[in-house]
């Protein structure tokens, strides 16, 4: 394409006129690769944006996608139904924890977020408590870009543009800390107390203000911020013991990322009462999202006369037909490849990899869970970013994509990921910063 071609698509978050001056254009894509226009072959150490867990193009959703879309290519989804929708919800409902039994369908991971936090608030109100409207974020949580999701949202690059924010929110401080915690492996040992900062946020504002908190339980866009051990439970504890929504929002963790089970509610054994999801869902395939919410948010809702609509929130397209298809689809598949596991059982290997960049230059901190790795670097004077993108560019050159944020390189490649193409991924990031000053 001629570079004036380029001009009328708006990039999202991406440096517009650096891009299209040396655009990186992937074309098509199989199993654990991409391939460039230059038609070289690509790594994918990414899941893409953290989505295509099952590795790409997978022929069975392909199918799936190709038939629905020619049998039912759309359908209203207020006041009316289709069988796929149901079908969806029931299948996703068989991989939450209980008492997660209901499922809103969103298309995003950003209006996943804004539909949680919506609900949390109408809950209250359903239960005359409609005092509680504050809502508690993170600082360097990422919940997307809605307006909702900005404002509880903690990356303060992501927010500085927009001058109007929800009211009423607040923050509880991050987790992360490499003096106490560098190097650290699966869940660091420092940092449980950060989650007593809710009791002062609570007693600061009263808990018959507080509505919801909302943390991602491992903050993948900020660059991969492990939870403390015991940090989680005792969001809960204090949430429960409140009368506190927590809602995780698992729109990286789902379907399997951190090993061993579909969300990370399950792998740290902390159960929260609504978990907002997308990416994984459909193997980023077709856009969806949902969210998870108790039994009792359910029935809260439930409740006076059956012929009036419960929750005024909804999408076109909440349940879209060929994005159902896809879902279901992939819930079969990482069902059938046994990928939860098989993410578990690589994850050591994967550590391993990981954690041999100790040595490599300018690594100040790695962090690791089942397959999601944090690199951080030490930042070159004056130049914040720099240090990772030079490598990330380099990467690229080299065959391989990763992602960086700030100076953290984030690694998340598919769980169908093999031993040798983790070796390859490490070894890529290894050499670029050894060319990288
Ligand atoms: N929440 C979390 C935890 C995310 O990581 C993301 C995206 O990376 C979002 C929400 C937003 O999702 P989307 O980009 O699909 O709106």
């Amino acid at each position: 394409m001629r570079s004036n071609d380029l001009a009328p698509y708006w990039m999202p978050f991406t440096a517009n006129r650096q891009f299209k001056k040396a655009p990186r254009m992937l074309v098509s894509a199989e199993g654990m690769y991409y391939r460039a226009d230059d038609d070289r072959q690509i790594l994918d150490g990414t899941s893409g944006l953290w989505c295509v867990n099952l590795g790409h193009s997978r022929p069975e959703i392909v199918r799936a996608v190709q038939e629905q879309v020619a049998t039912l290519d759309y359908a209203p989804s207020f006041q009316m139904g289709h069988p796929l929708a149901f079908e969806a919800a029931l299948r996703l409902r068989s991989l939450l924890p209980d008492p997660l039994g209901h499922v809103f369908f969103t298309n995003s991971g950003s209006e996943s977020v804004d539909t949680a936090l919506k609900i949390a608030l109408a809950y209250h109100r359903a239960r005359g408590e409609s005092m509680r409207t504050r809502l508690i974020g993170r600082e360097r949580g990422y919940h997307g870009v809605g307006f909702g999701g900005i404002s509880v949202g903690g990356i303060s690059g992501n927010r500085k543009q927009f001058a109007a924010m929800l009211p009423g929110v607040d923050h509880l401080p991050h987790t992360h800390n490499t003096k106490e915690n560098a190097f650290s492996r699966g869940q660091p040992d420092w940092g449980a107390h950060l989650a007593d900062e809710l009791e002062r946020i609570v007693a600061l504002h009263d808990p018959s203000t507080i509505a919801a908190v909302i943390v991602e339980p491992m903050a993948g866009s900020t660059g991969v911020l492990l939870p403390p051990k015991g940090y989680l439970e005792r969001l809960r504890e204090i949430c429960t013991r409140h009368g506190i929504l927590l809602i995780f929002d698992e729109v990286i963790t789902g379907f399997g990322r951190l090993g061993g089970h579909a969300f990370a509610a399950q792998k740290f054994n902390v159960i929260p009462d609504m978990i907002t999801m997308a990416k994984g869902l459909t193997n980023g395939t077709i856009p969806m999202g949902a969210v998870a919410a108790s039994d009792a948010i359910f029935d809260a809702f439930m409740t006076g006369d059956e012929s009036a609509i419960e929750l005024f929130h909804g999408y076109t397209y909440s349940g879209h037909p060929v994005a159902c298809a896809a879902a279901i689809a992939s819930l079969d598949l990482y069902q059938t490849d046994n990928l939860f596991a098989r993410a578990e059982k690589l994850a050591p290997v994967f550590e391993t990899a990981a954690h041999e960049l100790r040595t490599a230059n300018h690594v100040i901190d790695v962090r690791n869970m089942g397959l999601v790795a944090g690199i951080e670097l030490a930042p070159r004077e004056g130049q914040p970013g720099a240090r990772a993108y030079e490598t990330f560019v380099r990467c690229f050159e080299n065959g391989t994509l990763i992602r960086v944020t700030g100076d953290i390189i984030a690694l998340s490649p598919p769980l169908i990921i093999t031993e040798q193409q983790i070796d390859e991924l490490f070894a890529a990031v290894r050499l670029a910063l050894r060319s990288v000053t």
